[in-house]
């Protein structure tokens, strides 16, 4: 997750949530010392120093560091990257614990296999796309089949989740009575929003009623976040949908608002550079996710450090941070003026405390549900024939509801 800090602005009562790989993009500057956007390319002062365990670390001249980046999964690369490319003489140095980069991105090759064992795929919203460009893996990216169904195991069949408003009526994971308590909801007849930050469970039940949330929002989560609905905010985990029944009275009033601002309002040009998928689909790379992280630490180069494990952090009086790390060369520490989290927020919470106990004690409270991923290889001929269709096994995954008494959330 990224959380970035020098001023830490934690709501009190956030609660919450699996972090996504989608658009891990914002940062904070130090309050003292701000640059406006304006002023490109700002030089700070700081300094590494090295020593051995034994003694504490000593500071010595090295060359400028204006930001670090502590972790070094999709979040940190992204964000290494996203100033590199728009601040192209900014100091912005990556550290990473472990002795690889990529973090939950773990895939695999063997005996002619490529797996992956952490994340499969990714929206290719435009800021995932112009990350994609400006590591120079265009070509190599691999988008899914946006008319390939994604199925839902429900009483014992697997059915196709409805892809386009015209499967709405025809689809049978839904009975005629749910789909109309459904439309009627989406319509805004159904009970007000109640006062307090709704959960994903409420909102659904709330909104489209219980067999949309028990048929296809609750193996979403699962299987998705791997996270129980009625613990995770609806704000927070589906902030789109949450935000068109805030501005439009209901989701379809929402909708047709947010259609009318979008044609009404002046769109900067689309970058031209980036690749146009077809409708809804998902992406990775020819050899796998990996291929991502690996392509921006090789273009960051000596600023990625590997095997870097952030140990504590403290606040100099000049408004700088020092940041002390373990490394195979012994204890460093790395005087900075920007530091950017985007580690597990356990190991934030841990690394604030003495900063903050108040952002501490927030961090603490998300909760991480352990997953086991498990790849299976069967032959084709082992497929039973009606499962195929036209003769292929043409899908994106299932996923499971928890009430259908199978222990796996889904497959893919
Ligand atoms: C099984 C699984 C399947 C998933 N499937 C999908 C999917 O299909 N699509 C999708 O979009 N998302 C998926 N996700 C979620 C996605 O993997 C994460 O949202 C994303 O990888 C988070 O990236 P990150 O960089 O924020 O964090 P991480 O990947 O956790 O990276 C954090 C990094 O910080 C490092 N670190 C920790 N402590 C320190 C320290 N003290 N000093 C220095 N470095 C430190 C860690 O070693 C790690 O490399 C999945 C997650 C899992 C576990």
């Amino acid at each position: 997750m990224v959380s970035v800090f020098n001023e830490i602005l934690f709501p009190p009562n956030q609660t919450l949530l699996r972090p996504s790989l989608h658009s891990p993009t914002s940062f904070f500057t130090s309050p003292t010392r701000k640059f406006p956007r304006s002023r490109p390319n700002p030089i700070l002062r700081c300094s590494i120093a090295e020593e051995s365990t034994a003694s504490p670390p000593k500071t010595r001249d090295s060359a400028p560091v204006d930001c670090v980046v502590v972790g070094g999964g999709v979040s940190g690369l992204c964000i290494a990257q996203a100033l590199a490319t728009k601040h192209a003489n900014a100091n912005v140095v990556v550290t990473e614990a472990r002795d690889r980069v990529g973090g939950n991105i773990t895939t695999m090759e063997r005996d002619g296999y490529l797996w992956e064992e952490g994340p499969n795929s990714f929206q290719p919203s435009d800021p995932m796309l112009t990350m994609v460009v400006d590591s120079g893996l265009k070509d190599e990216l691999v988008l899914g089949d946006p008319d390939a169904p994604r199925f839902v195991l429900w009483n014992r069949k697997l059915r196709p989740v409805p892809g386009k408003l015209t499967d709405l009526p025809f689809f049978d994971l839904m009975s005629i009575g749910g789909k109309i308590r459904a439309g009627f909801g989406a319509l805004g007849i159904r009970p007000p929003p109640p006062g307090h930050e709704e959960s994903v469970e409420e909102f659904v039940r709330r909104n489209l009623g219980d067999e949309v949330f028990e048929r296809l929002i609750e193996p979403f989560c699962s299987g998705v976040y791997a996270g129980d609905p009625s613990k995770l905010s609806m704000k927070a985990a589906f902030g789109k949908v949450w935000k068109l029944e805030k501005n439009g009275g209901s989701i379809i009033g929402g909708t047709f608002k947010a259609i009318q601002e979008r044609n009404g309002a002046s769109k900067p040009p689309r970058d031209p550079r980036l690749p146009k998928p077809k409708g809804q689909t998902v992406g990775s790379f020819r050899k796998g996710l990996t291929m991502l992280p690996d392509a921006i630490s090789a273009r960051l180069g000596n600023k990625v450090k590997l095997s870097w494990k952030l140990s504590s952090i403290s606040k100099l009086d000049s408004g700088e941070y020092s940041l002390t790390y373990e490394t195979p060369e012994g204890v460093v520490s790395l005087q900075c003026k920007t530091v950017v989290l985007t580690i597990p927020s356990y190991v934030a919470s841990t690394l604030l405390r003495p900063l903050s106990a108040a952002a501490a004690d927030a961090l603490s409270k998300f909760y991480y549900p352990p997953v086991a991923a498990v790849s299976i290889s069967y032959p084709k001929e082992a497929i039973r024939s009606e499962c195929l269709i036209d003769g292929e096994l043409k899908g994106f995954g299932q996923l499971h509801p928890r009430s259908q008494g199978v222990e796996t959330l889904g497959e893919y």
